[in-house]
């Protein structure tokens, strides 16, 4: 089957960007693979085993549907964690498929009891403490009770971690937030080594963590964007610019290239009004290129008049409101248009580059969720 357009993950920007965040943290963490809303965005499918590829064998995800994809799509070894959604009737079966999960909360932690129990086999779990982000966690009024249900059931429960997640590390105005956050966390450890009940790691790291402070790095990394070659945040970028090597100033790089083709050409007059409405008038008589995708494909509105797309490596910019299926582009600088010709939507041609952060006007943090509303049925194909 034919689609509209086509997304290409790369193999070596991967690789490179794994090697980078090793060079971080050291030989001791394990890096897991946030892979979370399809791999923001890149595909659950595909990622995986790219990530084997470089070593990395462990993997987080939101939600059990997406945990089950990774077992699908890994082989072993592998760890698979869930850190956020599941049903509390699926526990059982979680726990037969090996998958470990996050406890937050007490019916959570005793339903994993009772299921253990049943099937006479250990539910694999990881202790979320509230240390200050307030989604979810233990609280530290909790604790003693924690802990005896902990101690009472060591013999249904594999401790595989303890771990908190921090409320925003990419930006320096959080910073003593998460120092905070940092203090708090040894407040727990603490807690419980000195009631001699002890985890397989200790983990709170995103990447933004994980680049911009190095006691939070403990046993494991949970890496999600900076692994799809993102900076969470140009200031997460601005801050550890300085520490790196002059001739590797851009260490990460991006895994993702979207590209369609022309459909079609259209000429229109000078004073034609192009697509739906009036939101665009021709100044001059112009060439246009229709490109079949649209905001149902995850080219949003607010690219109307704004975005631009590379063809026969020149920038070529949106006419118009995008549709739902579809978008003009103005190509009459080009010299001679075809239909069928690539068109890069993200990516690189040339000399030239659409960023993904090109497709928002203001927060970086735009990437994560302009990523993750590529729609799954895009294919996506792995290249080198
Ligand atoms: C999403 C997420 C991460 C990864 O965050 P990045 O900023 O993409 O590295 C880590 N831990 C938890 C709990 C998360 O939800």
């Amino acid at each position: 089957m034919h689609h509209t357009s086509s997304l290409e993950i790369s193999t070596s920007a991967y690789l490179q960007n794994v090697e980078f965040i090793r060079s971080r943290i050291g030989v001791k963490p394990v890096i897991s693979a946030v892979v979370k809303g399809n791999a923001y965005g890149h595909g659950i499918a595909q990622l995986v085993p790219i990530a084997e590829q470089a070593g990395v064998h462990h993997f987080s995800t939101f939600s059990s549907d997406e945990a089950r994809e990774v077992l699908k799509n890994s082989s072993q070894p592998r760890e698979i964690m869930i850190m956020g959604m599941l049903h509390l009737d699926e526990i059982r079966d979680l726990i037969l498929l090996d998958i470990q999960f996050f406890v937050f909360d007490f019916e959570r932690l005793e339903q994993a009891i009772e299921a253990a129990k049943t099937l006479k086999q250990k539910a694999k779990i990881h202790v979320e403490v509230e240390t200050g982000f307030r989604r979810t966690g233990f609280e530290w009024d909790d604790r003693e009770k924690l802990l005896k249900l902990l101690q009472d059931n060591h013999s249904h429960l594999e401790l595989k971690g303890l771990c908190t997640h921090f409320a925003g590390a990419e930006s320096a105005q959080n910073h003593t937030r998460i120092l905070s956050q940092i203090a708090h966390f040894e407040r727990y450890k603490g807690f419980f080594s000195q009631n001699n009940l002890h985890f397989e790691r200790l983990h709170t790291a995103c990447s933004a963590a994980t680049l911009l402070f190095p006691e939070t790095h403990m046993d494991l990394v949970r890496v999600g964007i900076a692994g799809y070659g993102f900076w969470p945040t140009r200031e997460t970028f601005e801050l550890i610019k300085n520490q790196l090597l002059p001739e590797n100033r851009n260490p990460l790089k991006r895994l993702l290239t979207w590209k369609t083709q022309i459909m079609s050409l259209k000429k229109v007059n000078a004073g034609d009004y192009v697509g739906y409405g009036k939101s665009y008038q021709a100044h001059n008589d112009m060439m246009l290129a229709i490109i079949p995708v649209g905001y149902s494909h995850g080219y949003g509105r607010n690219l109307s008049n704004h975005g631009q797309v590379l063809i026969s490596g020149i920038y070529c910019p949106v006419i118009g409101t995008v549709n739902m299926n579809a978008v003009a582009v103005d190509v009459s600088h080009l010299i001679h248009p075809q239909a069928g010709e690539e068109v890069i939507l993200i990516g690189n041609q040339g000399e030239n580059e659409i960023t993904v952060g090109s497709f928002a006007e203001t927060s970086d943090l735009v990437n994560y969720e302009m990523l993750t509303r590529l729609p799954s049925q895009i294919p996506r194909i792995i290249v080198d």
